[in-house]
């Protein structure tokens, strides 16, 4: 493939007209994508190594939920041959910036074929915390159907990349999109996504092994936003966050004032920062209960390169390294 590639590059430079005409992805370098965001990015780039160009549209330490695409997007967007988007509603801004590009791109949703997770109503989703509402309240049901009238607990949780078992899936899919746009890559982007899935079913044994060793009682934490539910489903541990599945909506004073009664009651050992959320209310909330801030993990978006989580693999490290450090007693 190089080698017909530099006979073409010669060929233009010499200014002849080519015998036979070359699909698109032949004639360029490489294939234009767009990823929505850096995680999403980083698996792009993994599988299409050096085939494709990728572009990111939500960068390091970036918010997609609340993200706004300026005129820059929409012409990354049009420029593309292929939009991988994480879909599950997590980027609410997808559909208008598509439109607006004018783009002939295909977009490819990553996360086809993953089971979403559905985000229980609190009746499930905060078992023990109503527990205890039912002893000091006489209105807990009242109560919790006001705070969902406050904001959104409930759909669907998009944040499926933080079970590495799904990452697996979302290789799957970007390889056989780019095999479609460019079928003279198929081997390529085979061997690619294959080295890359023996990575990750690697990473995914050492994080069961290290969320096993901390001892069960501790495997309870505090994050801004509820972004570790498959997380917390695959390995083991519970996630309590006083914002829901979107940093669009701010945690009610409610909600603040419920997820600290039940880290008082319940011992809950540590408060986490996450990389995209500001830590103020995370950082009230250990202050108030005297839990300790665990440091801080990485949700939605890897670090810049000079951080600890500039790539999938290195961001779920950085995670499991100060969950075992803040929990294991
Ligand atoms: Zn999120």
């Amino acid at each position: 493939m190089l080698t017909r590639r530099l006979a073409i590059a010669g060929a233009l430079a010499l200014g002849l007209s080519l015998p036979f005409a070359l699909p698109a992805a032949a004639q360029d370098a490489k294939i234009p994508v767009v990823a929505s965001f850096s995680i999403l990015g980083d698996f792009v780039k993994e599988v299409g190594g050096d085939r494709v160009s990728v572009t990111t549209l939500v960068g390091p330490n970036g918010d997609a939920h609340v993200f706004q695409p300026a005129p820059a997007d929409a012409k990354k967007v049009a420029a593309a041959q292929i939009v991988f988007v994480n879909g599950l509603g997590f980027e609410g801004w997808i559909d208008r910036l598509v439109k607006a590009s004018g783009t002939k791109a295909e977009i490819v949703v990553a996360t086809k074929g993953i089971t979403p997770r559905e985000m229980a109503d609190e009746d499930e989703d905060d078992h023990a915390a109503h527990d205890h509402k039912d002893h000091d309240h006489d209105h807990a049901k009242g109560e919790h159907d006001h705070d969902h009238a406050g904001h959104d607990h409930g759909g669907i949780d998009p944040h499926a990349w933080q079970s590495v078992a799904n990452a697996e899936i979302y290789v799957a899919n970007i390889r056989d999109a780019l095999i479609a746009a460019d079928p003279a890559g198929k081997a390529a982007y085979e061997a690619n996504a294959s080295a890359y899935t023996a990575e990750l079913q690697a990473l995914d044994a050492q994080v069961k092994a290290a969320m096993a060793a901390i001892p069960e009682s501790r495997r309870r934490i505090i994050t801004s936003h509820d972004a570790f539910g498959y997380f917390g489903a695959a390995y083991g541990i519970e996630f309590i966050a006083p914002q829901g599945v979107s940093t669009e909506s701010e945690a009610s004073a409610k909600d603040v004032a419920r997820i600290i009664r039940q880290i008082k009651a319940e011992k809950i050992p540590a408060v986490f920062m996450e990389n995209i959320s500001d830590p103020r209310l995370v950082k009230r909330i250990a202050k108030e209960t005297n839990a300790k801030i665990g440091g801080e993990l990485f949700s939605d978006a890897l670090s810049d390169d000079k951080g600890p989580a500039s790539t999938y693999i290195d961001m779920m490290k950085n995670n499991i390294t100060q969950l075992s450090s803040a929990l294991s007693s």
